[in-house]
């Protein structure tokens, strides 16, 4: 579409990658009717084409609302749309930069400023999410089962492997999952080992930054980046095979991280590289002989709840059910495996009631067969969508673990 783009927003870097965006899209809107939050609400304004069409106004001069905030504050970042749009507009770029001009020009209620901040410092900083999450524990048997079902119980721990080999990959610790499931990295690292691969932790409690990004603060987003490429680039430099994030939300973050830091000569070549380093558990698995597992696959029904991070960010999309078929797992159809859970970072904060419904929709879909467990591939779906009465859910590597020998 054609662009005039006001002098705020051509004269600075972010003015090209605009712009590109926006001619890209023909407003053709195949994207609205794979966009939840459009079929949820029913309004142009709250699906992908819509909010592009919010964003163009902003950035030619239009003067920025509340409403404009708002429909861009229900946005999942889900990046369903991009899956379907047939012009390959890189939509999460543009909304990325959209909110974080809005965020400079349309300040937010008092409020509101004070709650996001909250989100951010806690949920961020292990050091506080940790202790927080220790109490809500020892606090949990007395908690409302709403309240209880988001408080994961105290996970079993995995004895670390001991065995040293030549291979060694990375691996993101995360903020909010060493203390929510630490089994995860843990699962990954005992797999791992059977494939005489180390997995190490060079920077324990790292957050890759999305949090503060989904919450419109780009700056801490890119702080945390360039600590991480800080932290990994020495051992990179050594040969580090990969970086294993077993987030999916954080994996699609890191893959992200050359957009992110694509005005900082010092750190944008070193974000591309280890962008593509940057690997999810299903591809370092999916690339190595998995006959040297000591597995006995469980025979019980498993549902694969993949997340919108791996399919339509990481386009991983029916990768999890190929390894595990292989492997010999018994998996049952998700019907609009498309559409997101509700989950999107801070978004069940943030957006109690539009999580909620897309929670509830997606646990129905989840449960026609009776599976018994759900698997997925990212911490954030699996505190979601635990529920005192559907299906367990468990990260995948964490079924693939506990099925070893
Ligand atoms: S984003 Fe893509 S699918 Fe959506 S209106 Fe624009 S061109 Fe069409
Ligand atoms: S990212 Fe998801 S919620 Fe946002 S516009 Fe695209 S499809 Fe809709």
């Amino acid at each position: 579409m054609q662009t005039a783009l006001a002098d705020f927003i051509k004269n600075s870097p972010d003015g090209p990658i605009a712009d590109k965006i926006l001619r890209a899209c023909v407003h053709c809107g195949f994207c609205t009717a794979t966009c939840p939050t459009y079929q949820l609400l029913g309004d142009e304004l709250d699906g992908p084409r819509g909010r592009i069409y919010q964003i163009k106004q902003l950035f030619e001069g239009a003067a920025p609302t509340h409403s404009m905030q708002v429909h861009l504050d229900r946005c999942l970042t889900c990046r369903s749309c991009e899956t379907t749009c047939p012009s390959g507009v890189t939509y999460h770029t543009l909304l990325d930069l959209g909110r974080e001009h809005l965020e400079k020009l349309q300040p937010r209620p008092l409020s509101q400023r004070i709650f996001r901040a909250t989100l951010r410092t806690v949920f961020a900083t292990p050091k506080r999410f940790g202790p927080l999450l220790a109490m809500a524990r020892l606090a949990r048997p007395m908690l409302p089962r709403k309240l209880r079902n988001k408080v994961l119980p105290t996970p079993r721990r995995i004895a670390e492997p001991t065995q040293q080999t030549e291979r060694t990959m990375l691996v993101l610790d995360g903020c909010v999952q060493p203390a929510l499931a630490p089994q995860i990295n843990q699962s990954m690292r005992r797999i791992l080992a059977h494939l005489k691969i180390n997995l190490v932790t060079v920077n324990p409690g790292s957050c890759c930054g999305a949090l503060p990004h989904h919450l419109s603060d780009s700056e801490k987003a890119r702080e945390m980046a360039k600590a991480n490429i800080d932290a990994w680039m020495p051992w990179v430099e050594k040969g580090a095979e990969a970086i294993v994030v077993t987030a999916s939300g954080c994996g699609a973050q890191v893959k992200d991280y050359p957009s992110l830091l694509a005005h900082d000569t010092a750190y944008l070549e070193k974000a591309k590289k280890i962008a593509a380093l940057a690997k999810d558990p299903v591809e370092i698995l999916a690339a190595e002989d998995l006959s040297q597992l000591p597995l006995t696959p469980s025979s019980e029904l498993t549902a694969v709840h993949t997340p919108c991070t791996l399919q339509h960010a990481l386009k991983l999309n029916g990768h999890i059910e190929t390894v595990m078929q292989q492997l010999g797992y018994n998996l049952t159809t998700v019907a609009e495996g498309h559409l997101c859970c509700g989950s999107a970072g801070t978004y069940a904060l943030t957006q109690p009631e539009l999580s909620q419904q897309l929670r509830t929709k997606k646990l129905a879909a989840l449960s026609v067969n009776k599976p018994a467990r759900i698997v997925t591939a990212n911490i954030g779906c699996l505190s979601h969508l635990q529920d005192g009465e559907a299906p367990p859910v468990i990260h995948w590597v964490d079924l693939l673990e506990q099925d070893l020998a």
